[in-house]
């Protein structure tokens, strides 16, 4: 039966969430689950999610938003998928879904999921060429041009939140190499510059939150508190971070020339949008991105992948 509709799962670290989804929307109740520790355990919790939202055979495919860079036929996790249990990278979901349910499936990396749905859902709507950034703990990202999502040779592509800021090695990213843009514009660097910056004040021009907070102590919510009480050593901070996101910002400019820019994640709440806008169109080469707000909030994840299902496979 043809119903234009696909079931999507999103499989993090901490929990399995799962919807049919139609129309770019989700037209079901949303299943959430622990993630189980052990791969085969997700793979049954996989398996018993997509029993259960195709009870009637009412959808047309399924697609899996996950961890990890996704080969580029959308068929296979391809690498490090963070904070999954070991073998999880191993586990053939699109080949163990396909002969139990008769389902096709296609895998996305998460970050590309998740962006693919702001641009179907939220505020990429009507665009062509949108580049969404989650800052995070990390920074993810996903590029759409000309209305599909960009990735690359091998399927790994659009990893903007690894391009290489500075020659000097001094921070070490979670990629393994130096001063990646994460390292900086992610709620982690955003901590690691508060810290930096307060061990060079001298101990006898410390004030505000400096008299409580030792270099070292400091994290990225001490500064965000200290930002409404008007802290010069937290406005400096933020500063400092609004310039270190603005930075990727350019050089993703002069690369991709979009038409706008999509800042989601827990740090987007903290941008002054205004301010980092003037500042891109002086630094860019010829164009000048808007800068806006995620618009889709909760499980763009689900939303997207199943998009992109339906998209691939629908009948
Ligand atoms: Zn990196």
């Amino acid at each position: 039966m043809s119903t234009g509709s696909s079931i999507g799962i999103d499989i993090g670290g901490t929990k399995i969430s799962a919807a049919v989804v139609k129309n770019n929307e989700i037209v079901s109740d949303v299943k959430v689950v622990n993630t189980s520790n052990t791969a085969k355990g997700i793979l049954n919790q996989v398996l018993d999610i997509t029993a259960a939202l195709n009870n009637s055979n009412s959808v047309d495919a399924l697609g899996i938003a996950t961890a990890g860079a996704v080969n580029k036929d959308n068929s296979k996790i391809m690498g490090s998928t963070g904070n999954l249990p070991n073998g999880y990278s191993y586990i053939d979901f699109k080949d163990e879904i396909e002969k139990k349910f008769e389902l096709p499936t296609l895998l996305e990396n998460d970050a590309n999921a998740a962006a693919y749905a702001e641009y179907k859902t939220g505020n990429g709507i009507s665009k062509s060429n949108v580049i969404v950034i989650t800052l995070g703990t990390g920074v993810g990202s996903g590029v759409i041009i000309d209305g599909k999502l960009m990735r690359g040779t091998s399927g790994g592509g659009a990893e903007c939140g690894h391009i290489v800021m500075s020659i000097e090695k001094k921070r070490k990213c979670t990629c393994g190499t130096w001063d990646c843009w994460e390292a900086y514009a992610s709620g982690t660097g955003y901590a690691i510059t508060a810290n930096e910056m307060a061990a060079n004040i001298a101990k006898d021009k410390k004030a505000g939150i400096l008299l409580e907070k030792e270099p070292g102590n400091i994290t990225t919510y001490d500064v965000i508190e200290g930002l409404k009480n008007n802290d010069e050593f937290a406005i400096q901070v933020h500063n400092t971070w609004e310039y270190h996101v603005l930075l990727g910002l350019v050089s993703l400019t002069n690369i991709f020339d979009p038409e706008c820019f999509i800042l989601s994640g827990g740090m987007a709440e903290f941008i002054t949008y205004d301010k980092i806008q003037k500042d891109l169109s002086k630094m860019a080469l010829i164009s000048n991105p808007q800068i806006l707000p995620a618009k889709a909030k909760n499980n763009a994840g689900i939303i997207g992948a199943g998009i992109l299902a339906t998209q691939k496979y629908g009948k």
